[in-house]
């Protein structure tokens, strides 16, 4: 445990012995009055790696030069560009090659894995899901089961936290599970609360999802090159993620999907498919019959987007410069504890809670994002934050949600933040 310290001398020594220090130079950070913004919102959209040009670029020039022929020639043929991908994916997720793919975007794979594995019959047909998830998660969830002509406010349990809490009991979550077993076809969670920051219990939500029957997914956007994930290991069914939030592949960034090795022999399995989903080998005899290639490249509906791809791409590689997740999730425990000490600090020498933080404390319980709620002007404060150069973001009804990202933000970052946060904090006391 480090004795934190609430000065600039010691942000400045956290960072001289940051062995990922020299990755914030692989960004581009947006400026603002000719200064850079201290970027606290990763969670929302990562910032742009310098090489996402140039990988880009690549394949511009592969279009540019070889046409349709960039499908099968060139040192990058697009046929087999999401193999390259695949391989980098993996080790994020904790999953074999075989069991992720890069394919449409978040909310379309959720609908597409919900096909596979949304299957409800007349007595097991409920899905059970964290209240307060995100809000396309909801809306893709209820017409799912309407579209199985099933009532929503039947089908779908909701999960909430106890009365005055903001973030949910593990056991709680458990019980709900245990308690509705036999009803339940699908527990479909996050990996983590995009409201609260909160780190659910994957491990613990699959297999007692499994112990009661059901089946088990994540939406993983808030996770995913956030925290460590061993989807493999915990048995998880599914899940998918976007790859521009902790990714850093850019705005409508390409999504990537996991399925469990455990499925692929299954041929009862219905999917919505389409040719790219179809076995590599034969794909282009276009034979009737879909015949699904294996593995998660089998749920791929249409050919391969190779711009978002090559984004994701030059996102990846820098994952894999740092040796994946390890460095960034050690990293990331300490920059983010360093947070909610200097968030208390603040507190301290204001003399009252203003900025109460809602999510867990406990580093197993969290990954980089620190939710807070201002006790009084939320909104102006926000404001005053980005006028001043940090940015993170807002989220209706009273949110600033602040995330040192270890891949690029410092402790110096977070040492700033706080001095602006207690300028402000006493700005609004002497009103
Ligand atoms: C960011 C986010 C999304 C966004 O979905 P898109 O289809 O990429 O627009 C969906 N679900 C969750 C939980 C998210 O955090």
């Amino acid at each position: 445990m480090i004795n934190f310290e609430n000065n600039l001398a010691f942000a400045q020594a956290m960072d001289a012995a940051d062995p990922l220090k020299a990755m914030r130079d692989e960004y581009l950070f947006p400026q603002q009055n000719g200064q850079p913004f201290i970027y606290l919102c990763g969670n929302s959209l990562g910032l742009q790696p310098k090489i996402a040009k140039e990988v880009l670029n690549e394949q511009l020039n592969n279009w540019q030069n070889l046409a349709v022929e960039g499908w099968f020639e060139g040192d990058k043929p697009w046929m087999f560009y999401h193999k390259e991908l695949k391989k980098l994916m993996a080790p994020i997720v904790g999953a074999s090659e075989l069991e992720v793919c890069p394919m449409n975007t978040l909310t379309v794979n959720l609908h597409l894995l919900m096909v596979s594995f949304y299957r409800p019959t007349q007595k097991r047909f409920k899905i059970i899901m964290e209240a307060g998830a995100f809000p396309s998660d909801q809306y893709a969830i209820e017409s799912q089961v309407r579209f199985h002509g099933y009532d929503p406010k039947e089908a779908i349990i909701e999960v909430a936290p106890k009365s005055g809490a903001y973030t949910l009991a593990t056991a709680d979550i458990l019980e709900a599970i245990q308690t509705n077993g036999e009803e339940i076809a699908l527990v479909l969670f996050g990996g983590i609360n995009y409201f609260t920051g909160q780190l659910f219990d994957m491990e613990a939500i699959t297999k007692t999802g499994h112990e009661v029957g059901a089946i088990v997914g994540f939406d993983l956007a808030h996770a995913a090159g956030n925290v460590p994930l061993q989807l493999h290991d915990w048995n998880v069914d599914f899940a998918c993620w976007c790859s521009y939030k902790y990714q850093n592949a850019g705005p409508g960034g390409i999504s990537g999907v996991f399925v469990h090795q455990k499925h692929f022999g299954n041929q009862d399995i219905p999917r919505f498919a389409g040719w790219w989903g179809y076995q590599e080998k034969n794909r282009f005899l276009m034979e009737k019959g879909f015949v699904p290639e294996a593995g998660a490249d089998g749920w791929q509906v249409s050919c391969t987007q190779v711009m978002p791809m090559a984004l994701y791409h030059a996102s990846l590689k820098l994952f894999e410069k740092i040796g994946f997740m390890e460095p960034l999730r050690n990293k990331s425990k300490t920059l983010t504890a360093y947070l909610f000490y200097i968030i208390n600090e603040v507190n301290n020498e204001l003399g009252e809670e203003q900025f109460k933080i809602i999510t867990p404390p406990n580093e197993n319980e969290r990954g980089a994002q620190v939710s807070i709620i201002a006790k009084s002007n939320g909104k102006q404060i926000f404001d005053h934050l980005v006028k001043n150069n940090v940015l993170g973001d807002w989220r209706e009804p009273n949110v600033i949600r602040l995330s040192p990202v270890p891949m690029y933000n410092s402790f110096k970052d977070v040492f700033k933040t706080g001095e602006l946060l207690l300028s402000v904090g006493k700005s609004l006391n002497n009103d």
